[in-house]
């Protein structure tokens, strides 16, 4: 494998923002060198410093002062294989992530069928690997199946092959047999990542959301993606019955989610597991998984302990940091959790801030245009991720560019126990080249996912991936 420099480089991870250069070999980062090194001959200088007695060849890489950061690491991603595939397919759902910058993902089992063997989870592994792109950390179902019962395949996972474990799509409706499960991830230490959602309310906001898009087909109101000309066409008392439908969908799945995400937290604490809350979007959730981590850190230094027998990470979606059900009305943006209130939006702006919020994940979800159109929840993430983050957390909200290579790279890279997601001799050389000042406006018909629908179509962000480096070698550039 060759040697690599990348110079003429602005380098950001969570503890460093500097100018300088970087040395890889054999697909490890060889030495961070934070100086200048914006010529190239400062860099072949450099090169022939180290590189001397080394007989591979050195490839210089010129950054061209913008940002490299450790690659992106995203902790919910839907590919939709096997089974799904006019949804997305491997090959679509992998150019995706690595177009977003992501050099890891780990990926949702609620596939056709449903993951629920470390034998399928590692032929995907090895398909996934074979395309080249991003790695796929392929995670197998709590029950098997997802019918909420049977927990026996279980038995043959380990933290290694199988780093964590979800229900996701769904919760599990047994609160005994989500204990047992945790139980039994607890005993692996394999993480359980929590779709907290409770079903039997979730069962109850189905008829509203069916009410809300029959009126929208008796109007010709397109699920997705209806302009302001089409609505024009429709009496206000039909907009109103949708925008009621939806309150009272929305109103709902909050409570079913505060309910579940209190649960779930209270399962792990008995079943003492580590339980990683997924898509957190309201601010009760929110600050349920703060109570959490306040009795965790107390219990930590009371014990004088490292870690506590529990623990909790939870993750929140760009989508959610973004937007609000209130400027999004329309089924449009029908994703689950729904898009919630401005206080939502603002309080998990501050649990990022506080650390009570880990990670920032996609949820990419990616569906077919009349999926969609047909009442589909959620939307194709990944491409916009980082411009989304960089809009509303640096620019708008006041993040620094570390704060967010935190978020993105070197938390998700921490709960996967993973060398990555760090500018560190010896850690994976995964990296990301950004333009964190450049404005692009959206089109979903650009993406290289599958999934065209995107609730950011026609906006304007700031940010844009330019470059993705993976195991030392150029993946997209
Ligand atoms: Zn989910």
């Amino acid at each position: 494998m060759s040697n690599l420099v990348i110079y003429n480089a602005r380098l950001v991870d969570e503890v460093t923002d500097s100018f300088g250069a970087l040395l890889v070999s054999n697909g490890k980062i060889l030495s961070v060198c934070k100086s200048d090194f914006c010529t190239e001959e400062s860099a072949v200088k450099l090169a022939e410093g180290i590189f001397s007695d080394d007989a591979e060849p050195v490839e210089l890489i010129d950054a061209k002062g913008l940002v490299l950061e450790p690659a992106f690491i995203d902790l919910h991603v839907h590919l939709r294989y096997p089974g799904q595939t006019q949804k997305e397919d491997l090959k679509s759902g992998l150019g995706a992530t690595a177009a977003g910058g992501f050099g890891t993902i780990v990926a949702m089992p609620n596939t056709n069928p449903v993951v629920s063997s470390v034998e399928l989870a590692h032929q995907i592994e090895k398909e996934a690997d074979a395309i080249g792109l991003t790695k796929v950390f392929q995670t197998v179902s709590i029950t098997k199946n997802f019918e909420g019962k049977d927990l026996d395949h279980l038995d043959d996972i380990d933290r290694e092959s199988i780093p964590v474990i979800t229900e996701d799509g769904h919760d599990v409706l047994s609160s005994s047999v989500m204990l047992d499960g945790m139980k039994i991830a607890g005993q692996k230490g394999v993480i359980v990542s929590c779709h907290s959602e409770a079903p039997t309310l979730a069962e109850k906001a189905r008829p509203y959301r069916k009410s809300a898009l029959e009126i929208m087909k008796n109007y010709e109101l397109s699920a997705w993606g209806s302009d302001e000309k089409e609505l024009a066409n429709v009496p206000p008392e039909a907009l109103e019955k949708i925008d009621d439908a939806l309150t009272q969908a929305n109103s709902l799945l909050a409570v079913a989610e505060d309910s579940a995400t209190y649960r779930n937290i209270q399962l792990a604490k008995e079943a003492g597991c580590h339980v990683h809350i997924a898509h957190c979007s309201t601010k009760n959730s929110i600050n349920i998984v703060r109570e959490a981590k306040r009795e965790i850190e107390k219990y930590r230094r009371e014990k004088n302990l490292q870690y506590a027998h529990f623990d909790v990470t939870c993750e929140v979606t760009p989508h959610h940091l973004a937007l609000t059900g209130d400027e999004e009305p329309m089924i449009r943006a029908l994703v689950n959790p729904p898009l919630r209130h401005e206080d939502d939006r603002l309080a998990l702006i501050e649990a990022l801030r506080d650390g009570t919020a880990d990670v920032i994940s996609t949820d990419h979800a990616p569906h077919t245009l009349e999926d969609k159109a047909a009442g589909a929840p959620g939307f194709t993430g990944a491409e916009t991720a980082f411009a989304v983050c960089n809009t509303v957390l640096v620019k708008e909200n006041g993040f620094t560019p570390k704060k967010l290579s935190q978020l993105m790279s070197a938390n998700p890279a921490r709960i996967l126990g993973l060398k990555k997601g760090l500018l560190e001799p010896g850690y994976d050389a995964d990296f990301v080249l950004v333009d964190c000042d450049k404005r692009w406006t959206v089109s979903g018909a650009d993406f290289k996912s599958k999934g065209k629908a995107t609730p950011f179509e026609g906006k304007e962000l700031i940010g844009k991936v330019e470059g993705l480096i993976l195991d030392g070698k150029k993946v997209l550039f």
